[in-house]
């Protein structure tokens, strides 16, 4: 299959062939890659069961792990859930459009093929514009997980999509750069109190000053173990995984952390593996790999959350065999970055504090 590449935001009626472009390319069930404020969506019909098959196939998904429906307008809530707790549009007014995917009852519409065998659907609508006029413009409710390949860290850049879809979908649409970079919240409404199952920029505390209290799904819970299933099928996957083998270096001191990063890259550079060290703005200068690359500063939570998928993609673009990162503090949008820094570490984290070698 040829993948057509086009760009938005350069001017008015180029957008309007590409938005009618790609909703030819929606209404007649194929798949259309889009930005949104989080990472790059792989679209297709959500109604159409066969569309949704095609995502699983170009993404190498296992057909479990349902994905998440987008909307441009809170009326799609009703032609998609059956039951809306009243709680669902107080968040809707408050965090939509926006990174926050609410779960409740499906209705008979939406096919058992987009939800992973579910009576549940996830819904969300993006704040981002590229993505809204597409939803809009194509009349389609579109189902869109990360526009990545199964397994490898989300996309967030045009060209991360175009890595690993071309030749695999219809059509990719370069809107940018995501300003979040890490997926959104997910929220489940299904209980009797919200349960969150996936941590992202929209935390714990601005839900619960909006809805009350709020729990958080235990497999998903950072610092506790638990052989509990996750209730979100895709948490339970291998993700937003580098292909070097990953570790992550955290302590209360500095110093010993910095240390203890080059101790380890030293270690095994000498075993002649390739290393790379996932540093900070404040710390990259006192590193010594193979390749040190910052991902953002420690002043800034988005700064970090927005290049974290990135700097894992070049650290395979490198050919980088073991990775040392460091941990970020777990307060607010750090909670979800630490979430998927293990997930992508494979929950290996080295505490300076605890260890003595
Ligand atoms: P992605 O689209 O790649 O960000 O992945 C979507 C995530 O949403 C996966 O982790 C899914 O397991 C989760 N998800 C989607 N629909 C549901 C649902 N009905 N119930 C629980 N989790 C869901
Ligand atoms: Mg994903």
């Amino acid at each position: 299959m040829k993948t057509i590449f086009e760009k938005t935001g350069l001017d008015e009626e180029k957008d309007n062939r590409i938005y009618e472009m790609a909703s030819e390319i929606l209404n007649r069930g194929g798949l259309v890659a889009f930005p949104t404020e989080t990472v790059y969506g792989l679209g297709g019909n959500a109604l159409d069961g066969e569309a949704a098959a095609k995502i699983y196939a170009a993404k190498g998904r296992p057909s479990d792990n349902p994905l998440i429906i987008h909307i441009a307008d809170i009326d799609a809530l009703k032609v998609l859930c059956s039951e809306i707790p009243p709680l669902a549009y107080s968040l809707a007014e408050h965090f939509w459009p926006g990174p926050l995917t609410m779960i409740m009852k499906k209705t008979e519409i939406v096919p058992h093929a987009t939800t992973g065998g579910l009576d549940t659907v996830a819904v969300r609508m993006p704040n981002n514009r590229t993505a809204l006029e597409l939803i809009r413009r194509s009349g389609v409710y579109v189902a869109a997980p990360s526009a990545n390949l199964s397994g490898r860290p989300s996309p967030t850049k045009a060209e991360h999509v175009r890595q690993d879809m071309d030749g695999r979908i219809d059509m990719i649409i370069d809107g940018g750069n995501g300003d979040i970079g890490i997926e959104s919240t997910i929220i489940d409404l299904t209980d009797k109190v919200p349960v969150i199952l996936r941590p992202g920029y929209i935390t714990k505390e601005m839900l619960e000053a909006v809805i009350g209290p709020v729990d958080i799904d235990k497999a998903v819970a950072l610092g506790k173990q638990s052989d509990a299933p996750p209730k979100a099928p895709g948490m339970k996957y291998r993700h937003y995984a580098p292909r070097g083998e990953m570790v992550i270096v955290e302590g209360k001191d500095p110093d010993c952390v910095t240390e203890k990063i080059n101790r380890l890259a030293a270690q095994k550079k000498k075993e002649g593996m390739k290393t790379g060290i996932l540093a900070t703005d404040e710390t990259e200068p006192f590193y010594k790999a193979d390749y040190v690359i910052s991902v953002g500063t420690r002043g800034s939570e988005l700064s970090i959350s927005s290049h974290l998928f990135d700097v894992l993609r070049q650290f395979d673009d490198l050919g980088v065999q073991y990775i040392v990162s460091e941990g970020f503090s777990r307060e607010n949008v750090g909670y979800a970055i630490m979430n998927r820094l293990l997930k992508a570490a494979g929950g290996k984290i080295i505490n300076t504090d605890e260890s003595e070698e």
